[in-house]
């Protein structure tokens, strides 16, 4: 049995956090595809390099490239059990190269939690983080249209994925610890781990 999760959630909601915790918690490597960029900038690759361009006006990279680096990060060992899926899929293209990845590895997604946090409060929170962190992508303008393209490109894939029963909502807007320990319970009941 594989246990491949979409942690789905608006920038600033607390994917991040939530997902590397999770990753100690079910032994389940995450992948994020913001930290597999943003390595690649700090290795200045040609990939690292492209990506920069797109992240630090908000955008999303190109499908294409996203794809496949994620299929080479779901392709190492450490993900034969499953994965946190973190940041990936953010478009629909992307959520069907997700599928028929998984098709192919003969597994499937097991749940997709959702962690929900009202909009004022993501703003208010990727603000914050602007300042401790220092994220070149974390300037007001960016922010913004981070928020944009998540509501045009990424929410519709709730609906994707609701379709299919997949979707539990977590309230984001409450501790780390509370939100952590109900999305373990939910992850538990649904792949049965
Ligand atoms: P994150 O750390 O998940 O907030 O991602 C930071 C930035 O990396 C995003 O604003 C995008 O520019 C890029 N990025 C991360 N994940 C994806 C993805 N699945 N598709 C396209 N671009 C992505």
């Amino acid at each position: 049995m594989t246990t491949f999760v979409v942690l789905m959630g608006a920038p600033g909601a607390g994917k991040g956090t939530q997902a590397k915790m999770l990753e100690k918690a079910l032994e389940l490597p995450q992948v994020a595809t913001g930290d597999l960029f943003r390595a690649n900038l700090k290795n200045q690759t040609a990939l690292g390099k492209l990506a920069k361009s797109y992240m630090d006006k908000g955008e999303l990279v190109p499908d294409e490239v996203t794809v496949a680096m994620v299929r080479d990060r779901l392709s190492q060992p450490d993900c034969k059990n499953g994965a946190i899926m973190d940041g990936f899929p953010r478009t629909l293209a992307q959520a069907q190269a997700l599928d028929e990845l998984l098709t192919e590895f003969d597994a499937q997604i097991a749940i997709v939690p959702h962690v929900v946090v009202a909009i004022d409060v993501l703003v208010e929170r990727l603000f914050k983080r602007a300042e401790i962190e220092g994220r070149t992508d974390d300037n007001e303008e960016t922010i913004r249209n981070r928020m944009r393209v998540f509501q045009a490109e990424t929410a519709p894939l709730l609906h994707y994925y609701h379709e299919r029963g997949l979707v539990v909502e977590i309230d984001g807007d409450r501790p780390i610890e509370a939100v952590q320990a109900d999305l373990l319970q939910a992850i538990k009941a649904t792949a049965d781990l």
